[in-house]
């Protein structure tokens, strides 16, 4: 995994981008020189499959839970696809709108929306001042945003603009236009030429994850 991520050494928070009003470390690396990783989320899901395959764990994509059956002594599983199967024992990992917490409870709390966006991507041709590994977050007017700069100079950014009602969809331009505005209003970090916008995607990015080793991951 340290191959796919990069070593995320410090934190610095700040104010509209303004003088950090605190700093931290993220602690020393471990004995093995596992250090806090900044990766990719593809690269961690990747990562996490290939370590399962390696010890033998069968995946099966393509496969929606739609009902579950418990019996005396486990539970029967059934697909969209018509096909079902028998185990000891169901776990649900399949996130926020899951629908084995459903069937195990259906009066559980449905999910919410919180009034925030979450937009991330990566960015070429920018000079930072600021340190490769260095995680940079700025706290903004109606605005949270972090950058950090890769070691190959691209920067890893993303963003949580306020929201106050859910979007149905909103285009990269959109997005862009959106984001350039608030970081405007906000201090925007010194940069000393034009950002190249590479690709951005909601889904890519980057995830930070504590002490990352293989099999385990922390937000
Ligand atoms: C844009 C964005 C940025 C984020 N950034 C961070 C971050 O920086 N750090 C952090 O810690 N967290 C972050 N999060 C939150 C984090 O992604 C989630 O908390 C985490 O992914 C939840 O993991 P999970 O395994 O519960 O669910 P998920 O990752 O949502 O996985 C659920 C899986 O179940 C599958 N599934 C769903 N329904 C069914 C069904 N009926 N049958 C079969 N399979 C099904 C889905 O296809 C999916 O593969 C971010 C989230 C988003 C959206």
């Amino acid at each position: 995994m340290r191959d796919q991520g990069f070593a995320t050494t410090k934190i610095s928070i700040s104010m509209g981008g303004r003088r950090p009003v605190a700093e931290f470390g993220f602690g020393a690396a471990l004995p093995d020189g596992t250090s806090t990783l900044t990766i990719t989320r593809a690269a961690l899901y990747g990562v996490l499959r290939d370590e399962a395959v390696r010890r033998g764990v069968p995946i099966e994509y393509g496969k929606r839970l739609v009902s579950a059956t418990p019996e005396r002594d486990g539970v029967t599983a059934t697909f969209a696809d018509g096909t079902s199967e028998r185990a000891d024992l169901l776990i649900g990992a399949d996130g926020l709108r899951s629908a084995v917490r459903t069937i195990t409870d259906p009066n559980a709390p449905a999910p919410r929306y919180v009034p925030l966006l979450n937009t991330g991507g990566f960015a070429k041709g920018l000079r930072l001042d600021a340190e490769p590994g260095e995680m940079h977050m700025v706290f903004g007017r109606g605005c949270f945003d972090c950058y950090l700069v890769h070691p190959d100079g691209d920067v890893w950014w993303f963003a949580n603009p306020r929201q106050p009602k859910e979007l149905a969809a909103i285009g990269e331009d959109q997005w862009r236009a959106k984001l350039l505005d608030l970081f405007t209003r906000t201090t925007a970090p010194p940069a000393t030429s034009s950002p190249r916008p590479t690709r951005s995607s909601r889904a890519g990015a980057p995830t930070t994850s504590r002490r990352c080793r293989p099999g385990t991951a922390g937000g």
